[in-house]
């Protein structure tokens, strides 16, 4: 019997030879020189990952317990190869265009990118994961234990050996599966020695199948004769469990992770698919054809009790043949490394992407981007999920005891795993299916997965009987083997039945009550439709035709010069010296580089594609434009909102100028009248004072009236500087009030007496002082300015024979007005609005002033707070003082 020692260093040699296998792999991958690596074979025989440890040494124990129930786990995928090919060819294509890692990246991308559903599909794929996981270890520690013997089990318990297969395994998936990263998540290494380890289990069968069939039973007739009377041949088919659990394989087939991983994400090529779709049904069969056989005679062979999920080695061993065994055992571990690898590698992927690196971006705001640390940290997580999903199984093994059979514990995982299929099946066929339907459907086949299958398979620690009985807290209807009370239904098909039709069902009903997010429609759209979108093999080529199309685009995008001369140089540097370049591949990426400066890069992309590649634009192409053009309208509608900003400031400045001009030349306006003002009684001044000094022996009455004309216009000139000072100081409003109480009558009085005096014809003035008994407080020395000059503008300018001013006082809705209404002419209606302007003279005779008085009374008034205004609708000259309120008291 070959001892622990030979079988550690014949696994670690093996171990090396995979190890080494992978690495001349990468090696040629990375050359380009693996076109074989890239064949349709390696690709079928990476597929046989579907056969773990538990079909290498679970499939004869299934048949010598359950007769030939087990070709069922054979005979799902095999229907899906040929009966669902095209289905799988739309997964691949899907799996291609949208640059999808992971089966839970594949649901998110479809529902819109959902990450909560991509964490969702990673946690069930995870615990889904775990039994299987736990299986291999069982596998590998009921394999070892057939080569121990009494000796080398010194100190040795089961419990320390699964601990350290788990350690080696979790070792070596890391090794394997982590040690480099790639964009496309593809492993040419790995999948290389996956594609040797399926050809050592493939052989080992074959040969301790040919072993029993030929050495030991002597031939293909007695072995029949001798199946035929084994227990095997009594065996009853039950038509319910053979249904269900070829769907439930067929489904797991394509929702098992590391499937997905070696299906999908490690396609090369679609076309593999066609040649995989025989060959793997194929290598099945042949994996297949000698359990039957194995079992028989080793039921035959073994004593009673002996465990038949371990035939393959123990019959050999039995007959004395160690080399076999060996052989056998390689093949046993082949199976459950292979498995393990890509498993680990799978769900470490999707741990990562879906679970840590959302956490970490998170965490570490905006900034981050594909960088060195970024790499750090996704190697690093993925070690640690490969390390947590190990010892998630082992702990799986130490709870449910690693007393069942492998069938059934490879049974819980599949029923697991296979409820993503109604999202999966429902999101590439259906374009109605939508997130929260998902999402729902999700959870309810997650909840009662682990209800009526986790659960129960772990044994009473986390179920007591309890529960199966009479239900959780005692609800019948709920008991975990017959759910709604209906019982008496095989556990397994309970389980799937229930798991996946409520799971559907809910899929269904909540995606047709709820309305997809315009993401999830366009994905939707992107992938039912997958086959008009997109391109079976990227790379563009064209025509010279489609090079004027480009020509035309870019001259539009580049402005003519530039893009003309790139042109040139790129026809000169492929020897075209007259016309355009042809459209190469390396040409338009140039192009698109070049256009990409000016446009963005997905914009560019997309626009070289619609020309050239003739395919229409991937979703991902689209959203990208849909950024890039969202951020153009951003800046646009910054610039728009900057030059109504200028516009409006350009407005002010040109209202500013249009004022200054408009002052500069009132100013102007206002010199020359100033000047001219002046220059009138200067210049009689001038004129009277030379005569004066001049004219000799003028008369003493002469010299006198001159005299007093110089004296007359001096007075007059002094009247006018006083005004325009006057008039300035109030404009400018540098004049203080000079506030005091005093009542109308009084004001009215004081202004009459000053106005009139020194007149020798004074106009005759009416007034009622009892309306004037009214106390004022404001400044009455300004007001009575306003008075004085009212009352003697109506002496200067009234024309009636018997001038006559009326002064009355209103109440003005509760403001007091004091009109001055005289019986003259008035002021005619045309020059009506012009009176309060300065120099504004209706009359220009001598007797005027300069036009100032009515100005200054205006200003006064507006300093006052109340108003002076013209009466428009009177005979004579009109004017109406309105007192300022707040300088009003009450009437006394
Ligand atoms: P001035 O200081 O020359 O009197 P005002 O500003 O007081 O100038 O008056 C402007 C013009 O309004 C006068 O030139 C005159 O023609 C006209 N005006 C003012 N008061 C009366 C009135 N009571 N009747 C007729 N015209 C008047």
């Amino acid at each position: 019997m070959a001892t622990l020692n030979l079988l550690v260093a014949v696994s670690l040699a093996y171990v090396a030879l995979l190890f080494g296998v992978a690495f001349a792999a990468d090696r040629l991958a990375a050359k380009g020189r693996s076109t074989w690596l890239r064949s349709p074979l390696i690709y079928t025989l990476s597929l046989s990952i579907y056969c773990t440890a538990w079909t290498f040494y679970g499939a004869v124990g299934y048949a010598a317990r359950s007769g030939l129930e087990f070709v069922t786990i054979y005979l799902g995928p095999t229907l899906v190869m040929v009966g669902w090919w095209w289905g799988l060819r739309k997964l691949v294509r899907i799996g291609r265009s949208q640059r999808v890692t992971s089966i839970a990246d594949l649901i998110s991308s479809r529902y819109g990118k959902s990450n909560l559903l991509a964490i969702c599909v990673t946690v069930l794929a995870v615990l889904g994961i775990t039994p299987y996981i736990s299986l291999q270890l069982q596998s590998i520690t009921l394999s070892f234990s057939i080569f121990f013997d009494e000796t080398n089990m010194r100190g040795f318990s089961e419990t320390r050996l699964v601990l350290w297969i788990a350690v080696g395994l979790a070792v070596f998936a890391i090794l394997f599966g982590t040690r480099n990263l790639d964009a496309n998540e593809r492993h040419h290494g790995v999948v290389t020695a996956v594609a040797l380890e399926a050809v050592v289990k493939l052989v080992a069968l074959l040969a301790v199948g040919i072993f029993v069939v030929w050495g030991v039973a002597g031939g293909v007739g007695p072995a029949l004769a001798r199946i035929d009377a084994s227990q095997i041949g009594q065996w009853q088919v039950n038509g319910g469990r053979w249904a269900a659990i070829t769907f439930l394989s067929a489904a797991a087939f394509v929702c098992l992770p590391r499937m997905f991983q070696v299906m999908v994400v490690e396609n090369d090529d679609e076309r593999h698919l066609r040649t995989a779709s025989w060959a793997f049904p194929l290598y099945m069969l042949l994996i297949s054809l000698f359990v039957v056989p194995i079992a028989a005679i080793g039921l035959e062979l073994m004593p009673k009790g002996a465990n038949p999920d371990l035939f393959v080695l123990t019959v050999p061993l039995s007959q004395g043949q160690d080399g076999l065994a060996m052989l056998s055992f390689l093949g046993g571990f082949s199976s459950a490394t292979s498995m393990v690898i890509v498993a680990a590698m799978a769900l470490s992927t999707m741990v990562s992407n879906h679970l840590v690196m959302p956490i970490w971006l998170s965490r570490r705001g905006s900034g981050a981007s594909v960088s060195g640390d970024v790499r750090h940290i996704v190697l690093v997580s993925r070690r640690i999920a490969i390390g947590v999903i190990m010892a998630l199984g082992y702990f799986y093994f130490e709870l449910s005891g690693g007393g069942s059979a492998l069938a059934s514990i490879g049974l819980i995982s599949f029923t697991g795993i296979a409820q993503i299929l109604p999202a999966l099946v429902g999101g590439l066929f259906w374009r109605g299916a939508t997130r929260t339907g998902a999402l729902a459907g999700l959870t309810v086949g997650f909840c009662l997965w682990v209800h009526t299958m986790l659960l129960p398979g772990i044994g009473s620690e986390l179920m007591p009987p309890s529960v199966f009985e009479s239900g959780p807290f005692g609800i019948g209807w709920l008991r975990p083997q017959a759910l709604f009370g209906i019982e008496g239904l095989d556990p397994t098909v309970h389980a799937v039945m229930w798991s996946l039709a409520l799971n559907a069902a809910v899929f269904s009903l909540v995606s047709l009550l709820t309305f997809p997010s315009p993401l999830e429609r366009l994905q939707g759209a992107q992938f039912v439709n997958v086959f008009d979108h997109s391109a079976g093999p990227r790379g563009w080529t064209g025509s010279v035709a489609q090079s004027e199309d480009l020509m035309i685009m870019s001259q539009r995008i580049m402005g003519g010069g530039e893009a003309q001369a790139f042109f040139r140089e790129e026809a000169a540097r492929q020897g075209i010296h007259a016309g355009l370049p042809e459209p190469t591949p390396a040409f338009l990426e140039r192009l698109e580089r070049k256009l990409a400066g000016s446009v963005g890069a997905a914009t560019a992309h997309a626009m070289i594609g619609q020309i050239v590649g003739g395919s229409s634009v991937s979703v991902e192409d689209l959203l990208a434009v849909a950024d890039e053009s969202a951020q153009l309208m951003e800046y646009s509608s910054r610039l728009e909102a900057k030059s109504a900003e200028l516009t409006r400031t350009a407005a002010k400045l040109r209202d500013a100028n249009e004022k200054l001009l408009q002052i500069s030349q009132q100013k102007d306006a206002f010199l020359s009248q100033v000047s001219h003002e002046l220059r009138t009684p200067m210049t009689s001044i001038r004129a009277f004072s030379e005569i004066l000094r001049d004219t000799e022996g003028l008369a003493a009455e002469e010299q006198t009236r001159y005299a007093a004309i110089i004296h007359d216009e001096a007075l007059r000139l002094t009247r006018l500087l006083d005004d325009l000072l006057d008039l300035s100081v109030l404009e400018n409003g540098e004049v203080s009030l000079n506030l005091g109480t005093g009542t109308l009558a009084e004001v009215l009085d004081r202004a009459i007496s000053t106005a009139l005096s020194g007149l020798e014809r004074p106009i005759e003035i009416r007034r009622r002082r009892s309306a004037e008994n009214i106390v004022l407080h404001t400044d009455l020395d300004r007001l009575a300015q306003v008075f004085i000059n009212l009352i003697s503008n109506a002496q200067k300018y009234c024309d009636a024979p018997r001038p006559e001013l009326v002064i009355a006082v209103h109440d003005l809705k509760g403001r007091i007005a004091v009109d001055f209404i005289d019986n003259g002419s008035g002021v005619p209606p045309e020059a009506q609005k012009m009176v309060f302007e300065k120099f504004a003279r209706v009359v220009h005779d001598k007797a005027g002033g300069a036009g100032l008085g009515l100005a200054i009374c205006r200003e006064i008034m507006n300093r006052l707070d109340g108003e002076i205004v013209y009466l428009a609708d009177r005979t004579g000259g009109a004017f109406r003082v309105i007192l300022p309120a707040a300088a009003e008291m009450a009437a006394q």
